[in-house]
């Protein structure tokens, strides 16, 4: 029998909780000790022991060295943390693993679970999903479902709402301690749907912390005890203030989280000044002075509001309310600002703290168990009769009910004259009674309030005698809101080689917020041909991020490499191959690569918090980089622009010491080196983009209003109509994209498709293909790798002209320029073998 997971559990970035769901109720844990439902996400080493939440929190005062929070930033990275005490290294996931372990101490009822569901920021990628998921099994969870924490707090905030205004737009804005997530959520009456969202992963409590700190507490001891740079000796490690400064940070907490009721209030402690006297401060701060520091970072989040309903084409006007989450949202300060400048209703009736949690625990328990069970055995039907030859069940229903009976059909196929059927639910409460089985039937179940219902669904033959067959049970949660899926928050694109071949570039597969578990085929062609049991490889990457972005800035999830001697056969340039790709719910990756013309198939799925790096890849794009940033150089020191030059030039030497750990690595390496590379290349990518960006920016911006001009010259002498629209298809609302900085790819393929259309109309013109013939048949033979070949051409090409066949001269140049030695080769990358 199967039964729901119940348990959920916020994993917070400063703090995490749990909660189980029963019978429509929500009960959240509390800390055996201290009775606090919050445990804070901090863990810290002594010799002989681990200690969790609070009491870790405290041992920062004692010894800064040994105590870890804010680790949730760091998941699905290569950053590890160096714990004195113990002289180990430990990862992100392990410190989540503790954190969960200990949450399920908090379970007074001696249950253990098996099963939960865990939160995640609707922002965290592929590899940081996963490696929430592995913390999850690390903790000695069994299954691990994973939720954005947006939908569960919409969860909680919806299950509280009168049937009557359930229906509308809401705005959920989390400020927690160390980030800031904002979402839109569309609600219904039976679903609940992200539309979109944007975060900040540097914003949020710790560094309204840290402002009351640097800004009215420090300023105030310099004055005070005529004391300069203050905030250095406090913030470095070795500085002689380092072990005040966390003391303050805590007290800076305490103090603003009392000014959320309070109008003022005092501050103790004791300060040591230079000449090591000791004084008693007592200090008062204001809520207008605590008001006034951090009104900046709270604009620019309402900023960021208002861009994110700009881009869904919404105002205000068509968001019900604002649903207030996370810790930080307890300012009165900050609901009145939002108030104020967005003119959107606040709503204040979920408990910020626990919103996230108790939405997790209600889509908990709407989730039915995956794990394999040991009552399985009970379940199975008796055999009664010998089973019946090809009788098939398919069910429709919804999984989720919010009504108080449920309609249920099935299609059977194959039913036999004097069959029967009846439907029980598994506590007796409800009976179809026995019914002549047709080729469809249906019903309405009865559905007990707040809880999952299952259903057994028997069929009969005509001597009432059950028949074997496999049917899955029926099982409905009554009470809850379904989920219209979780979105990606990214876009998923595939790496395929650029139309010159001189590198790759993206193609988009799913769109951001596009909804999971999601599937897709796909054929692309070959645009190299590969023989059998060569060193040559294809690449398939499946990569993360911006469609718009270079490739090498996105992140990787899922790389097939086919290499030559994978092959049964060679493989020609120009033949199909088919990528089926998918990716599940809890964000595994499966990737199907079909080539038809040697029937052949490879399929991998990528799991858990595993990257894919491929070694020989990594190589080509950082001999790249290397190539195309030197070249930057130079022109940059051409132009006097010596300031830039300096940023490159350090980015240069990166990539050179990049380059010698990887010459050190082997393809089949086991270490996480090559992890490590493929981020620092990520992050070195991303710092040409922008170290170049503004450059780039104005030489593409350059090439695409010459082509553009170009293009229209031929559009208005020589074009047809179809020309026309598509060259104002194609420069359509030029100026929202034009100076984007992220959207250099974008600029560059418009500049590719202006060309492609001043071809196509060019073509038609004989002088102009004569034009270009000559510029090909007039080279040296030298010029070409084989000139035997090239002589040939050319007299093809010259009888070609007489008869004024375009066609033909237009395939002579092309397997001319085949033939050049020098095609501006430095530039070219090997790229995938996709196009
Ligand atoms: P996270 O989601 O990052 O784990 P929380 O939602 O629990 O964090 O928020 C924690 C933050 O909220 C901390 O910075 C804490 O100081 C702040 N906070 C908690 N209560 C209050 C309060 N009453 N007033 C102001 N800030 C508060
Ligand atoms: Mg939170």
């Amino acid at each position: 029998m199967s039964s729901t997971i119940n348990f959920g559990i916020d994993l917070g970035t400063t703090n995490s909780l749990i909660g189980k769901y029963t019978n429509g109720q929500v009960e959240v844990f509390r800390n055996p000790s201290g009775m606090k439902e919050t445990l804070p996400s901090v863990v810290a080493f002594r010799k002989e022991r681990i200690l969790v939440g609070d009491k870790a929190k405290e041992y920062l005062e004692r010894d800064a060295n040994n105590v870890f929070g804010g680790f949730k930033r760091k998941m699905g990275t290569d950053e590890n943390y160096f714990v004195p005490n113990i002289e180990e290294t430990k990862s992100p996931i392990s410190f989540s693993s503790i954190v969960l372990q200990e949450l399920k101490n908090f379970v007074y009822t001696g249950e253990v679970p098996e099963s939960v569901v865990i939160t995640i920021p609707a922002s965290f990628n592929t590899i940081q999903s996963n490696a929430t998921k592995e913390a999850g099994y690390l903790a000695g969870f069994k299954e691990v479902v994973l939720l954005q924490e947006p939908i569960a707090a919409s969860l909680a905030f919806a299950n509280k709402l009168k049937e009557e205004e359930i229906v509308g737009n809401r705005l959920v804005y989390d400020l927690g301690g160390g980030t800031f997530d904002v979402a839109i959520v569309k609600i219904d009456h039976e679903e609940l749907k992200v539309v979109d969202h944007e975060g900040d992963n540097f914003l949020g409590g710790m560094d309204f912390d840290q402002l009351i700190v640097t800004k009215i507490i420090v300023p105030y001891l310099e004055s005070q005890f005529q004391i300069n740079d203050l905030i250095p000796k406090m913030q470095s490690a070795s500085g002689i203030y380092n072990k005040l400064y966390y003391k303050l940070l805590y007290k800076a907490e305490e103090a603003k989280i009392m000014l959320s009721s309070k109008e003022s209030v005092e501050i103790e402690f004791e300060f040591e000044d230079q000449k090591d006297e000791s004084h008693e401060i007592i200090f008062t701060i204001h809520r207008h002075q605590f008001e006034d520091i951090i009104k900046e970072k709270i604009i620019y989040s309402i900023e960021f509001i208002k861009n994110l309903l700009e881009r869904n084409q919404l105002s205000s006007k068509d968001i019900n309310e604002v649903v207030l989450v996370g810790g930080s949202t307890y300012i009165p300060f900050i609901r009145n600002l939002i108030q104020e400048q967005l003119e959107i209703n606040v709503n204040c009736s979920v408990d910020p703290t626990t919103a996230v949690v108790i939405g997790a625990a209600y889509y908990a328990g709407s989730k039915t168990k995956q794990l394999p069970t040991n009552v399985e055995e009970n379940s199975k039907i008796k055999t009664v009769s010998p089973s019946v030859e090809n009788l098939k069940v398919k069910m429709a229903y919804q999984k989720n009910s919010r009504e108080k009976e449920e309609y249920f059909t099935a299609i059977i196929e194959n039913t036999k004259p004097g069959m029967t059927y009846r439907i029980l639910r598994d506590d007796g409460g409800y009976d179809s009674g026995t019914k002549p089985l047709k080729e469809r039937i249906s019903e309405m179940l009865i559905l007990l309030p707040h809880t999952l219902n299952l259903f057994i669904l028997k069929i009969y033959n005509s001597q009432q005698q059950q028949i074997a067959v496999e049917i899955p049970e029926i099982a409905i949660v009554q009470g809850n809101f379904s989920i219209y899926g979780q979105p990606l928050p990214d876009d998923i694109c595939l790496e395929v080689d650029d139309v010159e071949n001189t590198t790759t570039k993206l193609e988009l597969i799913f769109e951001k917020n596009a909804i999971l578990p999601i599937k897709k085929t796909i054929t692309k062609t070959l645009s190299r041909s590969i023989s059998k049991s060569s060193e040559e490889q294809l690449l398939i990457n499946i990569l993360e991020g911006s469609r718009y972005a270079a490739p090498t800035s996105n992140l990787s999830i899922g790389m097939i490499a086919i290499r030559g001697r994978d092959l049964h056969t060679n493989l020609i340039k120009g033949s199909d191959i088919e990528l089926c790709i998918e990716i599940s719910e809890s964000r595994d990756i499966i990737v199907i690569a079909y080539i038809n013309m040697i029937d052949q198939e490879f399929k991998q799925v990528f799991s858990p918090s595993a990257r894919s790096v491929n070694v020989t890849r990594l190589k080509e794009e950082i001999d790249y980089l290397s190539r195309t940033t030197n070249k930057q150089l130079d022109i940059m020191i051409k132009k006097d622009q010596f300031e830039e030059a300096a940023v490159l030039k350090r980015i240069t030497e990166d990539l050179r010491n990049i380059q010698m750990d990887l010459s050190q690595i082997s393809e089949d390496d086991t270490t996480d080196m090559k992890y490590q590379i493929d981020d620092k290349k990520r992050k070195l990518a991303t710092l040409i983009d922008k170290g170049t960006g503004d450059e780039r920016l104005i030489m593409l911006k350059e090439d695409y209003y010459q082509m553009k001009s170009h293009c229209f010259h031929f559009v208005e002498n020589e074009g047809f109509e179809s020309h026309r629209l598509r060259f104002d298809n194609i420069v359509a609302n030029e100026s929202d994209w034009i100076n984007d900085k992220g959207g250099k790819n974008f600029i560059k393929r418009k500049t590719e498709e202006l060309n492609k259309l001043s071809w196509e109309i060019k073509r038609r013109n004989l002088n102009y293909v004569i034009y270009v013939y000559t510029h090909y048949a007039l080279k040296s033979e030298e010029e070409y790798s084989n000139p035997e070949r090239f002589k040939m051409l050319k007299e093809r090409g010259d009888q070609a002209l007489q008869r004024k066949n375009i066609d033909e001269i237009l395939s002579l140049v092309s397997q001319m320029h085949e033939l050049l030695i020098d095609k501006g080769k430095d530039e070219h990358m090997k790229g995938t073998g996709l196009s």
